[in-house]
């Protein structure tokens, strides 16, 4: 994404999530400073579908997430990821297990 839409885009969803990563749930910092953009805890935009899977720029596919989360994500699906960093998975899958 361009620099030029991208400080608006993550105001926006800076705004919309109240500062929050949406995996960790952790307040992430949004800064101009490049020093402060290396951080852990860096806002980030996150395509909750990957591009490499298609996933577009659309807002409905964008989300704030820390810099940890978006690089730690690889491969996974978004909804996956989500539940192993708030510790939830275990919960996920007794939740998705077919039953007998
Ligand atoms: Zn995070």
């Amino acid at each position: 994404m361009k620099s030029k839409v991208r400080l608006p885009v993550l105001l926006k969803l800076f705004e919309r999530q109240n500062g929050r990563c949406c995996y960790c749930e952790r307040f992430v910092v949004l800064s101009a400073d490049y020093k402060i953009q290396q951080r852990s805890d860096a806002a980030t935009i996150e395509h909750l579908r990957r591009r490499a899977d298609g996933g577009t720029n659309q807002p409905h596919n964008l989300s704030l997430a820390c810099k940890r989360c978006n690089q730690e994500r690889g491969s996974l699906s978004w909804i996956l990821y989500a539940t192993f960093r708030r510790g939830e998975f275990l919960e996920f899958m007794e939740a998705i297990k077919p039953q007998r």
